[in-house]
């Protein structure tokens, strides 16, 4: 047997350590973007590109009731829509996908929000970032949402070494059965938005330490470590 195999194995048998570590450390790891319909995520999570769930989810109570369908976005006033999603920034191209997106699913999906990725990612502002998004928490179809944390947590924990979203979706989902994808997803970004900063990560106060490839690569001093996690919540 050549060293390749067994040490593929060795790695999958890590990663999902690492992930049940995870389920113990986060069993409430949910989308911070508040929502009810697949349409009220697919909006909030065009709106939370370059900025916060948090200031999303301030804007969304009112954006929600004023656009309750897709027919509602394709016929807003811009000047009105823009007004609404101002803070949440870059807000001439968001209520361009917004608008864009309204028509979309009204020419081409009957007003509903498709539950297809090949679909979702023909409409305005939709990446596979956000498709996967909407896949995975508005219709439990399993997706990997490749965002900047889980990029970054995935290279640390050695699961992959690019930068590229879409090979790091297709490296990381052959370490998982599909069922664990959306979880193993919401893990790594809770993971990355409170322990394993870009900057600084606490290593010193992080619980997944042991079995950590990149353990060091931030304070080691527990002290020091844990005055670096941050709490939550982020929405
Ligand atoms: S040990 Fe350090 S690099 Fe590894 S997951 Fe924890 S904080 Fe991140």
């Amino acid at each position: 047997m050549t060293a390749e195999p067994s040490s593929h194995t060795a790695l999958v048998r890590r990663a999902r350590r690492i992930n049940r570590e995870l389920a113990l450390l986060y069993p409430d790891a949910h989308t911070e973007l508040n929502f009810s319909t697949p349409l009220e995520l697919l909006v909030a999570t065009i709106l939370s590109a370059q900025t916060t769930d948090k200031r999303v989810n301030l804007v969304t109570p009112t954006l929600f009731a004023r656009y309750p369908a897709a027919a509602d976005y394709a016929a807003a006033d811009r000047d009105e829509l823009e007004k609404i999603i101002t803070s949440t920034g870059f807000y001439h191209a968001k209520a361009n996908s917004l608008i864009g997106l309204g028509q979309a699913l009204c020419d081409r999906f009957g007003g509903e929000v498709p539950p297809r990725l090949r679909d979702l990612v023909t409409l305005p502002g939709v990446g596979r970032k956000t498709a996967n998004v909407v896949l995975g928490n508005a219709f439990g179809i399993p997706g990997i949402t490749v965002d900047t944390h889980f990029g970054r947590l995935a290279r640390r924990f050695g699961w992959t070494t690019s930068t590229d979203p879409v090979k790091i979706e297709a490296e990381v989902g052959a370490l998982f059965p599909r069922r664990d994808w959306t979880m193993l997803s919401h893990r790594l970004i809770w993971h990355g938005r409170r322990v394993c900063h870009a900057r600084r990560p606490a290593c010193g106060a992080c619980p997944l330490a042991r079995l950590c490839p990149s353990f060091g690569e931030g304070p080691t001093d527990p002290v020091i470590a844990a005055k670096l996690v941050k709490p939550g919540p982020f929405s």
